[in-house]
């Protein structure tokens, strides 16, 4: 398969509205993740083009930050439209660099508008307050402003929409953005550079800079400058972001790692819950922050949910995300591939049976079985870590109370799902789920509209929503005296 636009596959960074190599220290190669190819090298960036790009983002901050909210939005629109016009490509470059199958890269893009889509709209209503006041003669106002130069550090797992999860809102509330994307997945958010520069905006606006995480994480962190950090990926790295960002006092937005329990009782429907099971645990190979961790059955519904999800599971086709018909490609990397073994063996150690896959595929590479594990108990790894991979632990309950108990068992708080028909034990359980989100007879969560982001380990901040762009906005309280 060809580009239709070779010009999407760049190999340069985008900082202060220029196209540039890296000071000093060369250039890293991109590996195709399913031939394990490269298929080009780009800039190994760190603290001085790091600094540039920050010192681009305040001066553009001046005029970006003082237009209005629909001008940028035209701006905003006009970068969604290109990506639409050029989804084809893009898809295909998303999935050369990490593997999912092409359709699954088109949904990510899909959904990765539907930020800059809403966001082009919503800074257009950064509405503040006329305070009733409670001295006569006086008039108290908020006002809503952009909190400045803003940066995101993106995941591999989504190249694409993370990107534009975190750029569109930062962009129309009229804050610079300084991209710093995944090594692994550097050539989405690159392709996104060249068609934000098409799309019109000022230099310094949108930068993206590659390469070594720590320098540049440190340059953006240690910055006075930037006022916000938006970051996606494990707890680990953002608990350190959290700390460095503590000198300069940032704004955190942090949508951290998951164990999401997916319940299902015996009141809910199981053919539903197993359908929706596939998409939730196996996309993007179990590769999601939100995907199913922990499947949670009622006893009496539990070897019936087993056997139907055999059954979805062996529908499953491994390989090349370019063919047609592939349903699963590789995970990222060796270390991911190596993961589930010790989280298999930890298991099986202790008791759990593996219904089916538990191996690599004949495939070879990073490529491992869709997999289903029973009798799946708390003390098992499999329970307490994110397994970041297509492997399902099915743990049986017997009571609601139970289900709820063992359901937020955990330090994390991303997503939950629970499944039930019966309106009063679904509203129970949810109200009880100690989640940011929660799926009640339904997987798709994610949107433009919706208020996306966790609890506890799994972060701080919403992104999406009317709520996503308050991460970049701060409240102005002005007191107008002598009326
Ligand atoms: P994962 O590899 O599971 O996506 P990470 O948290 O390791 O999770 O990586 C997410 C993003 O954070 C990537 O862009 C990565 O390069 C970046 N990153 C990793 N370590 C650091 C660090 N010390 N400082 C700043 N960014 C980091």
């Amino acid at each position: 398969m060809r580009l239709q636009d070779a010009s999407l596959l760049c190999s340069k960074c985008h900082i202060g509205g220029v196209w540039v190599e890296a000071d000093g220290n060369g250039s890293f190669p991109v590996i195709n993740k399913t031939t394990g190819d490269v298929i080009c090298t780009v800039p190994n960036c760190g603290k001085s083009e790091t600094d540039r790009a920050i010192a681009s983002a305040a001066e553009a901050f001046k005029t970006w930050g003082a237009m209005t909210g629909k001008e940028r939005g035209l701006v905003l629109h006009r970068w969604h439209a290109l990506i639409h016009e050029n989804i084809d490509d893009l898809a295909l470059i998303l999935t050369l660099e990490q593997g999912k199958p092409l359709a699954e890269s088109r949904g990510e893009i899909l959904l990765g508008c539907t930020y800059i889509d809403w966001f082009a709209e919503e800074g257009r209503r950064a509405y503040g307050e006329v305070i009733p006041s409670p001295w006569s003669g006086k008039q108290p106002l908020a006002i809503r402003q952009p909190i400045g130069v803003a940066a995101a550090i993106t995941p591999w797992n989504f190249p694409n929409s993370m990107i534009t999860r975190k750029a569109a809102p930062a962009l129309a509330a009229g804050c610079p953005v300084i991209v710093k994307p995944a090594s692994a997945t550097p050539l989405s958010a690159l392709a996104l550079g060249v068609l934000a520069e098409r799309a019109g905006f000022p230099a310094g606006v949108f930068s993206v800079i590659t390469g070594n995480a720590r320098e540049i994480g440190d340059a953006l962190c240690q910055s006075p400058t930037v006022r916000a950090l938006s970051f996606t990926g494990s707890t680990p790295v953002g608990k350190k972001l959290m700390a460095q960002c503590a000198q300069t006092m940032k704004k955190l937005s942090l949508e951290l790692g998951g164990n999401a329990p997916f319940l299902v009782f015996e009141k809910g429907d199981v053919e539903d819950a197993v359908r929706s099971a596939v998409g939730c645990k196996f996309r993007n190979a179990g590769q999601t922050c939100i995907c199913a961790n922990r499947f949670l059955v009622e006893d009496a519904v539990h070897d019936e949910f087993v056997e139907r999800l055999k059954t979805e599971v062996g529908r499953i086709i491994l390989g090349d995300g370019t063919k047609t018909g592939v349903t699963q490609g590789p995970l990222i990397d060796g270390k991911a591939f190596a993961f589930m073994h010790e989280l298999l063996q930890d298991a099986t150690s202790k008791g759990a049976t593996i219904v089916c896959g538990g191996k690599p595929s004949a495939l070879g590479g990073n490529f491992f079985k869709p997999t289903i594990v029973t009798d799946v108990t708390r003390d098992m790894r499999l329970f307490q870590e994110e397994i970041f991979g297509p492997i399902a632990p099915i743990i049986r309950f017997s009571s609601e109370e139970e289900a709820i108990e063992l359901a937020n068992d955990t330090p994390y708080g991303l997503a939950s799902y629970v499944f039930t028909r019966d309106l009063p034990q679904l509203w129970r359980v949810v109200t009880r789920l100690e989640y940011g989100l929660v799926g009640a007879n339904e997987v798709a969560l994610a949107s433009g509209e919706v208020p996306f982001g966790g609890v506890k380990d799994s972060g701080l901040g919403r992104e999406g929503g009317r709520q996503g762009l308050d991460e970049y906005l701060e409240t102005k309280y002005i007191l107008l005296g002598g009326l």
